[in-house]
């Protein structure tokens, strides 16, 4: 289904910037590693040491401090010989989508206009969709959507699981220099590792790479299957989730915190699906950022 109806292919010129630059994120949720593991044979618990990393995607620019932490490739992507994608037939539905889906909601046009795709050929030239391959980027789209809201709650116990960085500022922008006006961009390279530092500190690593082990048994694969049932029949998932808890770290440790957003709506509702996801996650796959909410 990924390619029917498309004519679409990244051109020769480009220099597969997306592959490469480490400013661009691309995101991988466990289903993406397992259908690359069923098709290059390597086990699903490699692929995450040797190909993910954890990565902190800030809320939006009136608080970078807030930010979803989730699964991403490493950049220079592993996967990329040279100008070709080396599991393409199994390769993460954000490199299927990219740049069709932008293209289709009309974000294109206003990608190609930020200094930062002026490289990118496939954002720079407009490219048509048939409507068949829009209804399938649509389905792609929520599968997307779907299996990084599983592969989150199978790994973090929450879904999705943000962080509020701030009472770790200071170490972020030590010898940052500011600007005349006081500002300086964000270091998010230095801010993944330090972020690394702390959560293997504090034992989380350990806990999330012994979950992903579990997915080259089959047993371990079965049990993800069944969270997703659970999930499936508790919440109706597809964007719809508006968070009100986020994580700040005391120490090496995580401590749940209410996040405030001026946009939330719904209240107490969203505390009530993060308690219910906490007990389905405390039922298949324990995890200490579930037990203290
Ligand atoms: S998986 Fe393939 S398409 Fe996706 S970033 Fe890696 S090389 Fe590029």
């Amino acid at each position: 289904m990924f390619n029917e109806g498309s004519d679409f292919s990244c051109p020769d010129a480009c220099e597969r910037y997306g592959c490469k630059d480490p400013n661009l994120h691309v995101s991988i949720s466990l289903l993406d590693l397992i259908s690359i593991s069923l098709s290059s044979g390597q086990k699903v618990s490699d692929l995450f040491e040797k190909s993910c990393k954890l990565g902190f995607d800030p809320l939006g620019e009136e608080d970078p401090w807030v930010g979803r932490i989730s699964l991403e490739m490493q950049k220079p992507c592993p996967f990329l010989k040279e100008k070709l994608c080396s599991v393409y037939s199994g390769r993460p539905l954000a490199c299927v989508l990219f740049p069709e889906y932008d293209a289709m909601v009309g974000r294109r046009e206003v990608l190609a206009g930020k200094k930062f795709f002026q490289q990118y050929p496939c954002i720079q030239n407009p490219c048509t969709i048939s409507p068949q391959r829009k209804e399938i980027l649509t389905r792609l789209m929520e599968m997307s959507v779907n299996e990084h809201f599983l592969s989150d709650f199978y790994l973090f116990g929450v879904s999705p699981f943000l962080l509020d960085v701030k009472t770790i500022s200071g170490e972020v922008l030590e010898g940052v220099s500011f600007s005349g006006e006081g500002k300086a961009p964000l270091p998010y390279g230095r801010l993944e590792d330090l972020l690394l530092q702390k959560m293997r500190a504090g034992g989380y690593l350990d806990e999330w790479r012994a979950k992903v082990k579990e997915l080259d048994r089959s047993e371990g694969l079965d049990l993800l299957w069944q969270t997703k049932r659970v999930i499936d029949g508790m919440v109706g998932i597809g964007g719809e989730i508006e968070p009100q808890v986020a994580y700040q770290f005391d120490g090496n440790r995580l401590l749940p915190i209410r996040f405030c957003n001026a946009s939330l709506k719904r209240g107490e509702d969203w505390i009530v699906r993060v308690r219910g996801q906490a007990e389905a996650a405390r039922r298949f796959s324990p995890t200490s950022l579930s037990d203290s909410v």
